[in-house]
């Protein structure tokens, strides 16, 4: 029989009420004739309270214990779907990750999916058994210890089975019904995209746009799984929701796709630093050996053979980033006046296909945030991006006036 994989997010599992409605979504399906995966996050709300009981009892935690707590919330919820189902008369029953087993690397809070093996999964569908509940976000490292994915990590999963299983669809159930020009909670003239390019959602995920993780997308490009987002608060047809696909399938589309956004950005200034070789590979050396993601980079001009360093990172990691610093400093590696840290800016991203052939796209961005009278503080680029960071308090103006600007409530 086809195999569908359906992924429902933490909303759409938030309470038994919900989770029997999506159960009732799930018999659907069934009842077509497909075998069914389906992944489920924890409860909404949920991962965030383990998280928060991790850093209460240790804030340098041991990451393979912060997986063995931040995982449980999925195992919750997959129990309580298979129940649901086979209280519907669903053959149903629930895997967690190891048990499949979901083999990933050992980079515990962030581990990638290295192997799904189909054969457990697929002898119990061969013996009757119609619905296989799998924990998201989940899995297993070579070493056998319990690893978890990263935040929004259930959207991988699901790809990952889609791919490993061949799933006809990978159906990404959430609350909002489709990919969006903007965020919809942010901008009300956000408009719903029909379909959206890989490349595109790619940029748009990994700028912020936490619709979809950005491995979930990665994955989905790679192995050619057809990718929809959709609601599981609304009545659902075939053609719901939005599809991620190659942009040989999108006829028109306009120069800019969508516009994303992080408030989880700081900014680090390093306050005269030599200005000579080898000091940039000084200090991002020592912040990658850290664990700390560096995004955007700027240097000053010098001068009398002194600089300052600019870049900027996600909020929750200042504080490794400042110990590893201050350390380099210490240890006489490396010599600065002063490390001067900014929690209150946000980035801003514009992403469209579109702009690998016209130009002119940076240009109006940057007219329109002047016009806004909203300060710049680091721009980077790409073939289909530009983003800025700004103050965190401007986030919601430059959202709007760029979406405006760029005309993205209407249709190409
Ligand atoms: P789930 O719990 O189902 O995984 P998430 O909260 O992770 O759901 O992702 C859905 C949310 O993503 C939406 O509620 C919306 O606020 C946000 N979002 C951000 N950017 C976009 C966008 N461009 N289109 C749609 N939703 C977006
Ligand atoms: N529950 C996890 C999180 O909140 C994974 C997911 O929902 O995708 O990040
Ligand atoms: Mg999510």
């Amino acid at each position: 029989m086809p195999v569908l994989v359906m992924k429902f997010g933490g909303t759409s599992v938030a309470n038994l009420d919900r989770i029997k409605r999506v159960a009732k979504r799930i018999g659907v399906e069934v009842a077509k004739g497909y075998d069914v995966i389906v992944i489920v996050s924890a409860m909404s709300g949920k991962t965030n309270e383990l998280v928060g009981w991790v850093n209460e009892t240790s804030p340098l935690f041991d990451a393979r214990e912060y997986d063995a707590v931040v995982s449980s919330g999925e195992n919750v919820t997959a129990g309580l779907m298979a129940l649901t189902l086979q209280e519907m008369d669903v053959p149903a029953r629930s895997w967690q990750g190891w048990q499949v087993p979901v083999m990933t690397t050992s980079a515990h809070a962030s581990a990638r999916i290295e192997e799904i093996p189909t054969d457990n999964i697929m002898a119990k569908f061969g013996e009757g058994m119609r619905v296989a509940v799998v924990a998201g976000f989940q899995g297993i490292s070579p070493e056998g210890r319990i690893t978890t994915l990263g935040r929004g990590g259930s959207d991988t999963t699901a790809v990952a089975f889609a791919a490993a299983f061949g799933a006809e669809r990978c159906d990404i159930y959430t609350d909002v019904d489709g990919v969006y020009t903007t965020d919809p909670r942010v901008s009300p003239k956000a408009r719903k995209l029909d379909k959206i390019s890989f490349e595109e959602m790619l940029e748009l995920a990994s700028l912020g746009a936490k619709v979809l993780q950005t491995r979930s997308v990665e994955l989905a490009m790679r192995y050619k799984v057809k990718l929809r987002v959709l609601s599981s608060f609304e009545e659902q047809s075939d053609e719901a929701g939005t599809l991620v696909c190659d942009e040989e399938e999108i006829m028109e589309s306009n120069v800019v796709a969508g516009v994303a956004f992080s408030r989880d950005e700081a900014k680090m200034t390093l306050l005269s630093v030599a200005d000579r070789p080898g000091i940039a590979s000084i200090i991002f050396g020592c912040l990658s050996e850290a664990g700390v993601n560096v995004d955007m980079i700027v240097q000053n001009i010098s001068e009398e053979g002194r600089t300052d360093m600019t870049y900027s990172l996600p909020t929750d990691q200042v504080k490794r980033a400042e110990q590893a610093l201050d350390e380099l400093k210490s240890s006489g590696g490396l010599n600065f006046a002063d490390l001067d840290v900014d929690m209150d800016v946000a980035k801003v991203s514009v992403v469209g296909i579109g702009m690998r052939s016209q130009s002119g796209v940076a240009a109006k961005m940057f007219k329109v945030l002047s016009d806004d009278g909203v300060n710049i503080r680091v721009i980077t680029t790409s073939e289909i991006k530009i983003s800025v960071l700004i103050d965190r308090k401007y986030l919601e103006l430059a959202v709007q006036a760029l979406h405006d600007a760029f005309e993205l409530e209407k249709a190409a």
